[in-house]
């Protein structure tokens, strides 16, 4: 019987252990697999496989029950995900139900999640932009956040790695803060993006109008062939899955890369309960795991952990793997686990009209989504009355109208010479909030989930730098835009509540000290070296760039990091 028991656990025990499936776990996945590691990767989810698992991907717009909107009961008993542009028909089945997974909101927060293989991963608008040394250097210069201990440098050559593998469009724009990549040819601007990215380029030193850097497969390379990922058909139906793979996605890249080696083993359904901490040994041992379905507990093992649950699920997680030696949660001696949370603050856009090219329309969609224009604000130097500074989209599109009454041949007429309206132009700020220890999670004292993990609450908020950030905008993009001649120049504030920007970071952050920081220079607790965190909760800052490419470099550098130390502890 003993002997059973041994066997047990040999079919518990892995080389590496990764816990979501999401943008970053299906990074080491595949990472750990191409170097030969027996992987198991643990996500709370259900599988979704690519393609057979897209219901929505193929359906013409007549075949929506509800002609793509969400139906009102179900918009109203999803107050939370309902607030979400991406929450529709055709999407939301990926999107988790605000009912089925509770959390406590100490001040509003709109946490936007994806349960499932792929995570948010499926779910995302694919901007990739790399990070520049003025947002790795900015802590060190402004003080804003405890230093960084990377530097752009450590990452660049990571960021060519993913890039070369997931597929990036984009131009070289030769812009300090925002390094170029590895690119594939950039979706072009419509006209009226290209006349205003001409209009800024004559009339300022330092601000630019680009191609949106996605990733979208412009092209396809044979390391996408070997994928099975085919060439962006430019459908712009991504959020419902793409066939052909022409984004990039855990699901249609990563995971079934990983799969094919045959060293990875997938376990959905399966929620990560904590971590498994062994005094003796003085390193973490395995994991604790509920089966989603059956409630049923089952141990694994591994001498690497990596923990990309998602920025505030990670939190959550290590602040419930509690053990005599961290009673406050794994690797959390200094008491900072769950504090300095941060986000991108997207609560403020701009609209306006242009007169000009009447003659010109559209042709074809762009996947990309238009423009965007880089941080202009304190790059060089601090130039204004708060820190930081912020980035923006900008698109430009016509109105099309068609007059829909009428049978017939008139009926189809009307629809084949719609009238256009006059070009609409619009950009929305990313801005950079500051990580404050008042910004936090943590454990909920009294209520639980069904599957015995305490709820996570979140007391997040906006301060006086994002007030005075979003009036620059208002004002910067109101001069820019009279300059190019646009006119019925509208603000908008959202008023939103963070989480909504689903760029939520920290808890976990890096830092040179460990009284300071959680995590080391190459992602490992301090206190727990044998375990990484290479998702959100690592980031020290945010930055004004789009997260995940950044999470994708940081994860491959790691699993590089985790199996040279291995082999170093072999030798
Ligand atoms: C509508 C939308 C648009 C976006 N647009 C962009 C964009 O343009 N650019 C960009 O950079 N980012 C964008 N994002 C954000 C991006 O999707 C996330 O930054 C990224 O997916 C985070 O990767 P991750 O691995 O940290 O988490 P996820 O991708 O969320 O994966 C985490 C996984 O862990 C699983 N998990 C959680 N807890 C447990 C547990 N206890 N046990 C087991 N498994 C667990 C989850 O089910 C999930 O599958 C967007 C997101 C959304 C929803
Ligand atoms: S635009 Fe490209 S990635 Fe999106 S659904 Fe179409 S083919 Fe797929």
């Amino acid at each position: 019987m003993a002997n059973l028991n041994i066997d047990s656990i040999k079919t518990r025990t892995f080389d590496a252990i990764v816990i979501g499936s999401g943008m970053s776990g299906g990074w080491a996945a595949k990472e750990f697999t191409d170097k030969g590691l027996k992987t198991l990767v643990v996500e709370r989810g259900r599988d979704v496989k690519h393609i057979k698992d897209y219901p929505t991907t193929n359906l013409y717009p007549w075949e929506f029950a509800h002609n793509g909107e969400v139906p009102q009961d179900i918009q109203k008993a999803n107050p939370i995900i309902n607030r979400c542009y991406a929450f529709k028909e055709d999407a939301m089945h990926f999107f988790v139900k605000d009912a089925e997974h509770p959390y406590v909101q100490e001040k509003p927060f709109d946490w936007i999640r994806g349960y499932q293989v792929g995570g948010k991963s499926l779910m995302w608008a694919r901007q990739t932009q790399r990070w520049s040394n003025f947002d790795f250097e900015g802590p060190a210069r402004d003080g804003f956040a405890v230093d960084w201990p990377i530097r752009y440098q450590d990452l660049a050559p990571w960021y060519s790695y993913v890039e070369k593998f997931a597929g990036i469009s984009g131009h070289a724009d030769g812009i300090p803060q925002l390094p170029d990549g590895e690119f594939l040819p950039a979706f072009p601007l419509n006209c009226v993006e290209d006349y205003f990215s001409k209009q800024i380029k004559g009339k300022y030193a330092n601000r630019h109008v680009i191609s949106a850097r996605c990733a979208h497969l412009s092209e396809q390379k044979a390391i996408h062939a070997q994928q099975g990922r085919g060439q962006c058909q430019n459908r712009t139906l991504c959020q419902r899955g793409c066939p052909f793979g022409g984004y990039f996605s855990s699901n249609s890249s990563t995971i079934p890369w990983a799969m094919r080696s045959g060293h990875l083993t997938l376990r959905s359904d399966s929620v990560v309960h904590s971590i498994l901490y062994d005094e003796q040994q003085g390193r973490a041992t395995g994991i604790r795991v509920i089966d989603a379905h059956t409630k049923a507990v089952t141990e694994y093992y591994a001498p690497i952990l990596f923990v990309n649950a998602g920025a505030l699920n990670t939190n959550l997680l290590l602040l419930n793997s509690t053990s005599r030696r961290f009673p406050q949660g794994l690797g959390n001696d200094n008491g900072l686990l769950g504090k300095f949370v941060a986000f991108h603050n997207y609560s403020a856009r701009i609209s306006a009209e242009y007169e000009g090219f009447q003659d010109l329309t559209t042709d074809g969609r762009n996947p990309a989504g238009g423009g965007y224009i880089p941080r202009f604000r304190n790059v060089f130097k601090q130039e204004t009355n708060f820190l930081r500074g912020y980035a923006a989209g900008f698109g430009a599109s016509r109105y099309f109208g068609s007059d829909s009454d009428g049978l017939g041949v008139d009926f189809k007429k009307s629809l084949e010479n719609p009238t256009l309206g006059p070009w609409q132009v619009g950009s929305h700020m990313m801005g950079e909030t500051i990580p404050k220890e008042t910004n936090y999670v943590r454990l909920d004292p009294k209520h639980k989930d069904e599957w015995g993990m305490p709820l996570l609450s979140v007391s997040v908020d906006y301060d006086d730098n994002d007030a005075k950030m979003k009036q620059d905008f208002y004002e910067q993009f109101t001069e820019m835009y009279t300059k190019a001649g646009f006119t019925n120049i509208k603000t908008i504030n959202s008023k939103q509540a963070p989480g909504l920007d689903i760029h939520e970071m920290g808890g976990v952050r890096m830092g040179h000290d460990p009284k300071t920081s959680l995590l080391n220079k190459w992602n490992q607790l301090h206190a727990c070296p044998n375990v990484y965190v290479t998702d959100g909760a690592c980031m020290t800052s945010t930055s004004t760039q789009n997260p995940s490419l950044t999470y994708m470099a940081l994860t491959a550098r790691a699993v590089d990091h985790a199996v040279q130390a291995a082999k170093r502890r072999d030798a």
